[in-house]
């Protein structure tokens, strides 16, 4: 095998990372140095790689241990069929690196990932091993995140959660037949337990014990996943439907969704059929109103025959073009379910809206301090001193939000 340095190897295995959306961390529990022990803090601020979904930005050392892999998933540049130069990091070298690059600052935290090498348990050992080295020998107190292998044995899995803020196990694609036909060595039924066991035993970490102590934390930042659209046949709607069930089943901090991003390499079984990164921006819109804003699914996806999102405007306001007779709203009167339907209007401004009504009737200038995009809002609210005349019916109303077609360059 060609010997490394461990620059080399950083420069591969950072570069092979970066098609994993899911590392952004929140909600884990505040664990600092300050008091002198140990070193490093899951909190604070730096160089900015990641944004967590409450906004903050967090900078994370975005590794693989290692892209050889013995599995060969279609969609993935680093299976085993693909010709990309290979790297391994050793233990030792992905905790030196996280070490020093917390003390110069440039971090703040470890996602860790990797390909499968020898076996799935032989794999986890070692990501164990580097979460363990950095927690009890470095004493290092910021946020990890490994990525976990569904088909570790699940004392390794039960570890991993004891040391790290949070963990993922990717669900890979939004049908079980996809994953059958794409990454024939994964199994949908163990991916699903390997999450159901994540969730059970965060619940279990969460009782007292019969002393009346608390059970040591487990992934106390949660389990996310991640799903790969476009590189099998799935519409939106199937895609949404698959997180939502996630969402409920497995009590998930969030779905990242993974544009597929065709492979340059003739071995690659997948058709080289990429969709914008636009459906992916799509894709977590309509998520995040599944999830705070009470649309349900059908809603969502009945905006189009075909099941998929609008790429052209975002989702609410797909359907309130598509619901007009519900509008203008008197924002003075509407209630809170309604009020959210408004495109332009977020949860914040809602809140203000109905604290302030309480008190006075809401002005149309009001809304632009609450935070509301007037933009949009304005076809479809009506307001003290605001009313949309014939705008919210008019023929052209999508045409002035949809970003006009751009000539394709055909050189
Ligand atoms: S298991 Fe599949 S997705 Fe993961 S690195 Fe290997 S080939 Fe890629």
């Amino acid at each position: 095998m060609v010997q490394r340095s461990v620059q080399e190897k950083l420069a591969i295995l950072s570069d092979a990372a970066k098609y994993d959306a899911s590392c952004a961390s929140s909600g884990s529990t505040k664990r600092d140095s300050r008091d002198g022990k140990g070193l490093g803090s899951n909190e604070g601020s730096g160089i900015c790689h990641a944004y967590a979904p409450d906004g903050r930005c967090i900078s994370l050392l975005k590794i693989l241990m290692t892209n050889f892999c013995i599995y060969d998933c279609a969609y993935c540049m680093n299976r085993v069929s693909s010709n990309v130069t290979r790297a391994r990091f050793s233990v030792d070298e992905v905790v030196k690196l996280t070490i020093d690059f917390y003390r110069r600052n440039y971090i703040e935290g470890l996602f860790l990932s990797s390909g499968i090498i020898r076996s799935p348990d032989a794999t986890m050992e070692d990501m164990v091993c580097i979460a363990r080295k950095l927690r009890h020998e470095e004493h290092f107190r910021g946020y990890i995140h490994l990525k976990t292998i569904p088909d570790a044995a699940p004392e390794l899995i039960e570890e991993a959660g004891l040391l790290a803020d949070r963990l993922s196990i990717n669900v890979e694609l939004p049908t079980d037949a996809a994953v059958k036909s794409y990454a024939p060595e994964k199994k949908p039924e163990q991916i699903r337990a390997a999450m159901a066991d994540v969730r059970l035993r965060k619940e279990v970490a969460r009782d007292r014990t019969h002393t009346g102590r608390r059970a040591p934390k487990f992934a106390p930042a949660g389990q996310s996943t991640q799903m790969i659209v476009g590189a099998d046949g799935s519409n939106d709607a199937a895609v949404l439907g698959q997180s939502t069930r996630l969402y409920s089943s497995y009590k998930l901090k969030r779905v990242y969704y993974s544009a597929f991003s065709p492979i340059p390499d003739a071995s690659s079984k997948l058709p080289l059929v990429s969709p914008p990164l636009q459906r992916e921006h799509r894709l977590y819109q309509a998520d995040w109103l599944l999830r705070f804003y009470g649309f349900d699914l059908d809603e969502i996806t009945g905006v189009t025959p075909d099941g998929n999102l609008d790429l052209g405007i975002d989702p609410k306001l797909a359907w309130a073009l598509q619901h007009r007779g519900l509008f203008p709203m008197d924002v003075n009167r509407a209630s809170r379910e309604m009020l959210l339907r408004v495109p332009g209007f977020g949860v914040k401004t809602v809140q203000r809206i109905l604290g302030t009504r309480r008190h006075r009737a809401l002005r149309y200038e009001d809304l632009q301090r609450m935070g509301a995009s007037l933009k949009k809002a304005r076809a479809f609210i009506t307001a003290v001193g605001w009313t949309p005349r014939n705008l919210t019916d008019s023929a052209d109303l999508r045409a002035r939000f949809a970003p006009p077609p751009e000539q394709l360059n055909l050189l």
